[in-house]
């Protein structure tokens, strides 16, 4: 190897100048791919899979995921370390060979540029040039301001809870409790908080089948569910690098706590919100893994990949398929999760 291995290597910087358009061409995978407007999509050249959507790239975020067997995602390091099936340092040593010569500085006299499996060195036909930034959609990204009142006497002995699953110890952690009078009158009340841990808003259950032409869920008069992620202030403190389990309901994060992964948020939904995003995003940091558990359903597939889109140019994103086992992540049992996790959390077999 030409690259003495303790060269300095500033990740950022090559994750920032190299686009993931380059890469690509380097590899003379942009004919395969299908382009419209922001993203691509083609069939998986990491696991040279066949499905002519199931790659998908996003030219503004510069990452990219697999929606199938291999599952990968990340950033321009990430696709050149999988590729290669060298480390990501290494990766990022060869990215600045390539598009960043004014980089290259200590490679010994006489020495050639590495070689690659499928790769020889050629100059880039694209100008260096970062890719464009992300939107700044801060604009949409308004909180829901700490509540001006709490719930009294939710009470907390409700059949409903205990049918859902809900321990005595999780409705008390949580607050939770049917509500008799109030704005959620005869719903059960989930509080939420921020991520600062202030009460900012509640989900109301209706506790079974609701009477016809009444919807499952109340929420107080103001509160916008997409501005908060249900469980991201005990996950945000949490100093740990476990990975980061994502799913739509409040019920799918309680169940999956209850399972014993403290680390779980949930969306309240199915698609993710800018602020939401944002959320996330902080309580990753660059070293927990996000993995995705959506319901096995079209609007949780979809709200998945689109999720994995936003996320993956800052974090190792999975999308966990739970459809072999159940419909949703609530049904699932500890040894069915376990072997998902398994399934798809061996990043580096
Ligand atoms: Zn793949």
């Amino acid at each position: 190897m030409s690259t003495p291995t303790n060269a300095f290597v500033d990740f950022k910087e090559v994750k920032s100048r190299v686009g993931i358009l380059q890469v690509l061409e380097r590899y003379d995978l942009l004919g395969l791919l299908k382009r419209s407007a922001d993203r691509l999509s083609g069939p998986c050249p990491l696991h040279q899979g066949t499905n002519p959507t199931q790659f998908r790239v996003s030219v503004s975020r510069n990452c990219f995921n697999c929606f199938g067997t291999c599952g990968r995602g990340g950033n321009v390091i990430d696709f050149v370390s999988l590729r290669e099936g060298i480390s990501f340092r290494d990766a990022a040593l060869l990215l600045q060979e390539w598009f960043m010569p004014d980089k290259v500085t200590n490679r010994p006299a006489g020495t050639a540029p590495r070689q690659t499996k499928d790769a020889s060195p050629r100059p880039s036909s694209q100008p260096l040039q970062p890719p464009p930034t992300v939107a700044d959609d801060q604009d949409e990204e308004g909180e829901n301001p700490p509540l001006s009142f709490a719930l009294k006497a939710l009470k907390p002995d409700h059949p409903y809870l205990t049918e859902r699953g809900l321990t005595e110890a999780t409705i008390a952690s949580y607050g939770i409790g049917y509500c008799a009078r109030g704005c959620l009158r005869g719903h059960v009340a989930i509080p939420i908080r921020n991520r600062d841990g202030a009460l900012t808003g509640y989900i109301g259950r209706w506790p079974g089948d609701p009477p016809s032409g009444q919807g499952k869920y109340k929420l107080p008069k103001g509160f916008r569910k997409n501005r908060e992620v249900f469980n991201i202030d005990r996950v945000v403190h949490a100093d740990s690098s476990d990975p980061i389990l994502v799913v739509e309901g409040v019920f799918d994060c309680l169940h999956l706590v209850q399972l014993g992964f403290q680390a779980t948020v949930a969306i309240l939904g199915s698609s993710l919100s800018p602020r939401q995003e944002t959320l996330i995003r902080e309580a990753a940091g660059a070293k927990r893994p996000l993995y995705l558990l959506f319901d096995a359903d079209e609007a949780g597939r979809k709200g998945a990949s689109e999720a994995a889109m936003s996320l993956c140019s800052s974090s190792i994103v999975r999308i966990i398929d739970i459809g072999a086992y159940q419909p949703q992540p609530e049904l699932l049992e500890r040894s069915q999760v376990d072997a998902l996790l398994k399934q798809y959390g061996a990043l580096n077999p």
